[in-house]
């Protein structure tokens, strides 16, 4: 073995999807000697939080055709499907515009991480560490990931794959719950579904897509009592495929615009044509998204600042859709009255007993519920200082990271590299996934973070060969 052909050692803290394609992408790319340690606690490697749910009647929120795990081939996933359930080529056309289970798509990237294991060879090695992570300390040009069970990890470079983060406590809600059996923190554990009891209704905080996955998993267990649900906005939710005719643009939907003005003014434009021909607006947003991550970088502050307080409420309404069954599903309890869809907020929960006495404003009216559980579908916290990853804060207190702009996710470079507290920039430190927001904005599901993950495995590529030039190499 030569100097040059000295493994460089890659960490990746997360082994999630972004964490998982990082690494295939890297071993796929890479031709030099290199090991791959990933750290993965808690959930499934591959899986995630998202793709082991409890069961399979939660779907995936885009279409098959559009999971593929790959950049250049979008169509991967769908492919898959159809080799493994031996659907006729005939059929495709229709299942690419369906809504698969998550637990497929769990499925599916397990398998393309066994693949990937099978095919290790003499120069690429990788290592999995069920562990969690709670330190990087620095040691001249190298980094230790310190964790709880094994021995310090030695890396050159060092990527955060930490996914999402959990939601933060509600306010309102006495402090005391946090630590009561009927407060559940983390809606993502099937505990929160799971041993309901035949008195008092349930509540949920939130109004989103965790709060459907969170309805259908407790209507699975058996629930029978009313569950109550509470959000600022109210639900807003739409399916997936609108009433209305899908809006075509004979003109194109895109044009040249790098400035907040000009997306305002594509939105409005074509909002008021979809209404004239009574169409739907979701296409207009849908072949927007593509260009958001670009639009985004290129806004001025005041600019970014905008778009949050006067379109990023309608941009996610519009994006984040129901499979139309899961639509389906909710708006028939809601009709039962069996899930009651509050507007407002908690204005005080406190234990009694086996139960918790809530006080709630609904839409201005104050009612007193009496619940068995509460349920936090609020959202993932997006401020890193007030994260429950201990890894993220002990390195925000260190100052090695800090948030991104507008306190959300991780400061970087656009090509994920960290910028500390004081600005220096790490080049063997990186984020992929959703901690990019605050940078990037779109950074949320599988169309947007194949590109990253195989962004940053080309960018970490290049790095080592900066590393391995003869002059570094000495
Ligand atoms: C419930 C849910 C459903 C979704 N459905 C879809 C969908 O249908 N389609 C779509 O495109 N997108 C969907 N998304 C978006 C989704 O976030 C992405 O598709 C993708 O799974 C995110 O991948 P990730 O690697 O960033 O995070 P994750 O897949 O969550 O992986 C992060 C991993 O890092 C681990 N980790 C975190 N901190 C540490 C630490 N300190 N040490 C060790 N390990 C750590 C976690 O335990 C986890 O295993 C969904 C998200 C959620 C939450």
């Amino acid at each position: 073995m030569t100097e040059t052909d000295q493994p460089l050692n890659v960490a990746i803290i997360g082994g999630g999807f972004c964490g998982i394609l990082t690494a295939i992408n890297l071993l796929q790319d890479a031709e030099e000697y290199l090991h791959i340690h990933i750290i993965n606690s808690e959930k499934k490697i591959a899986c995630g939080v998202a793709y082991e749910p409890h069961t399979e009647n939660l779907l995936l929120n885009v279409p098959n055709g559009n999971m593929g795990a790959f950049p250049d081939k979008p169509g991967h996933f769908l492919q898959w499907l159809v080799e493994m359930n031996n659907i006729p080529e005939t059929e495709k056309e229709k299942l690419a515009v369906e809504f698969s289970p998550r637990k497929f798509y769990g499925q599916y990237l397990s398998q393309l991480w066994r693949d990937e294991l099978d095919k290790q060879g003499y120069n690429k090695r990788i290592w999995v560490y069920n562990d969690k992570a709670v330190d990087i300390v620095e040691n001249n040009d190298q980094l230790q990931i310190i964790a709880t069970k094994y021995p310090a990890i030695t890396a050159d470079m060092v990527i955060l794959a930490t996914g999402n983060d959990l939601p933060n406590f509600v306010s309102g809600l006495d402090g005391a719950l946090k630590t009561n059996s009927r407060y559940f923190g983390d809606p993502w554990k099937n505990g929160c579904i799971e041993n309901i009891e035949d008195e008092n209704d349930i509540l949920i905080i939130g109004n989103g897509l965790t709060m459907v996955d969170t309805v259908l998993g407790l209507l699975e267990n058996g629930c029978k009592q009313t569950i109550h649900t509470i959000s600022p906005h109210g639900y807003r939710l739409k399916p997936w495929r609108d009433a209305k005719e899908p809006y075509v643009s004979e003109t194109g939907i895109l044009d040249n615009t790098s400035d907040l003005t000009g997306l305002v003014g594509i939105i409005n434009k074509h909002r008021k044509l979809a209404d004239k021909y009574g169409q739907s607006i979701y296409p207009v947003i849908d072949s927007l998204r593509p260009r958001i991550q670009t639009l985004w970088q290129s806004f001025t502050m005041d600019e970014k600042c905008q778009f949050l307080k006067k379109i990023s409420a309608f941009w996610d309404r519009v994006r984040h859709r129901l499979p139309t069954q899961m639509h389906h599903i909710i708006e028939q309890m809601r009709a039962d009255q069996k899930l009651v869809t509050h507007k407002g907020a908690v204005v005080s929960a406190k234990a009694k007993g086996d139960k918790i006495e809530v006080l709630i404003n609904s839409d201005g009216i104050a009612r007193q519920l009496t619940v068995q559980r509460i349920i936090n579908c609020t959202g993932p916290e997006t401020n890193i200082t007030r994260s429950a990853n201990e890894l993220l804060r002990t390195l925000t207190q260190k100052g090695t990271i800090c948030p991104g702009p507008f306190n959300l996710g991780i400061n970087t470079d656009p090509d994920g590299c960290i910028i500390t507290a004081d600005g220096v920039r790490k080049p063997n430190m990186f984020v992929v996934g959703g901690n990019l927001k605050g940078i990037l904005w779109e950074s949320t599901a599988v169309p947007e973070l194949r590109h990253q993950a195989k962004k940053m495995a080309l960018h970490i590529l290049s790095e080592i060969n900066v590393k391995r030039s003869p002059e570094t190499v000495g």
